[in-house]
């Protein structure tokens, strides 16, 4: 069968696949250490569940809204009235079927042949497949370990061009965990405005951070101005555990959230019905659950870095937020790991832990930054000093 040249050319999501492969041994009845998805592994709080129960008993089983319901909507204004001092009206707000999904929104609408994206390396692994799916060009900007991460405001300023539309920005990063001080994000801010580009701030982990330093909403910017050319991104993924009940969504000037519905409604229609009712229930729900999972992250957090930091040889930028451990294996390339086994890169690297020590990681390749290898730390503790363990012994360190 013929299949289409942009569907041909997109490879499959390297998170996706990587957790897909540890479930095939897992199949097998082999114990695997498996920190490849970035997922909370605590199951969605009780009086979520409810409200979802219980929207399906009062008939909220049919088509809502394309872009969402009202009450979702407004729940989501309220959001960023409390956190952030933000006032957005409903009709900048799309609710879609995961902050995925949102991206794909923003990038279509936005993006078509020849513009250019600006993704500062290292990426979540479907910026620039969903770029590409929208015929542009992602323009790639390296950071380094050295700079936590973090692309300055002159990097920005070089990357771009006349056919720059946007700047993808993810703070706290998947997969680094980097967070940018308020400072920098005012100094990217004033090169969107001067240089007149739109940016897409992909804020997923806002709830989860380990810094002193408060959230940052990208609109706040600029005393606020900088709203006019933002689209932020978010969703009840993370902060709720809810990664399989697919709500996120966008806050864009209204004409873009227009345009987006639009395209949401001839893809997919509305987002689950059940799925809205239980993220209004989080949304204006106790909100003690989300401070609970962030700190137990946050144990978790120092524990593996701790175990990281005294592994020789391995190096790492320690993350201000989200649940990954970003680090650095290359100079163990080509000495002997294991069993003997050599590698020359992130890839080969993963590919031999799995095999030899059932540790399931992601290479850094998918994310644009080879010689590194992403941990989700979204694991119990039993798991993580089991995996650890069995990492350090791979790695042979003396
Ligand atoms: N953005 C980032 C940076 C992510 O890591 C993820 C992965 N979950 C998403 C967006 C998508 O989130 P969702 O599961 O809500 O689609
Ligand atoms: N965002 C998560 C991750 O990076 C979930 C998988 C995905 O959607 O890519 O692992």
């Amino acid at each position: 069968m013929k299949l289409s040249a942009v569907v041909q050319s997109l490879k499959p999501s390297a998170t996706i696949a990587a957790a897909a492969q540890a479930k095939a041994l897992k199949s097998q009845g082999i114990t695997v250490y498996d920190f490849t998805l970035g997922e909370p592994d605590f199951n969605t709080p009780e009086h979520i569940q409810a409200a979802a129960i219980a929207a399906m008993k009062a008939g909220h089983t049919h088509y809502t809204p394309s872009g969402g319901i009202p009450e979702l909507k407004k729940a989501v204004c309220s959001l960023y009235e409390r956190d952030y001092g933000l006032k957005f009206q409903p009709n900048q707000v799309l609710i879609s079927n995961g902050a995925k999904h949102s991206l794909h929104n923003v990038i279509t609408s936005l993006c078509g042949a020849g513009d250019e994206v600006i993704i500062p390396a290292p990426y979540w692994v479907s910026y620039s497949a969903l770029v590409e799916l929208a015929g542009a060009i992602p323009v790639i900007v390296e950071t380094s370990e050295a700079d936590g991460f973090r692309m300055s405001a002159q990097q920005f300023d070089s990357a771009i061009t006349s056919r720059t539309r946007l700047l993808l920005l993810n703070s706290p990063s998947n997969p680094t965990g980097a967070t940018y001080s308020r400072e920098q994000l005012e100094g990217l801010a004033e090169v969107a405005r001067r240089r007149d580009v739109l940016v897409c701030s992909d804020e997923i982990y806002e709830k989860l951070l380990y810094t002193n330093e408060p959230a940052h909403c990208f609109a706040v910017l600029l005393g606020g101005a900088a709203a006019e050319r933002t689209i932020i991104v978010s969703g009840v993924s993370k902060a709720y555990a809810m990664t399989g009940w697919r709500i996120g969504w966008t806050i864009a000037p209204a004409v873009l959230t227009s345009a987006m519905d639009n395209l949401q409604s001839q893809e997919t229609s509305n987002p689950c019905s059940i799925s809205q009712y239980a993220s209004l229930a989080a949304l204006t729900g106790p909100q003690d659950c989300v401070e609970a999972m962030r700190m137990e992250f946050a144990r978790r957090r120092e524990y593996v870095l701790g175990r990281l930091h005294a592994m020789r040889g391995v190096t790492l930028a320690d993350p201000g937020g989200a649940f990954y451990a970003f680090f650095n294996v290359s100079h163990y390339f080509s000495r002997p790991l294991g069993k003997g086994t050599k590698v020359s890169n992130a890839t080969e690297f993963c590919a031999a832990l799995l095999e030899e020590s059932h540790v399931a990681l992601v290479s850094g390749d998918a994310f644009g930054a080879p010689g590194y290898v992403r941990l989700s730390f979204a694991s119990d503790l039993d798991n993580l000093r089991m995996g650890l363990d069995r990492i350090e012994k791979f790695l042979n360190v003396d």
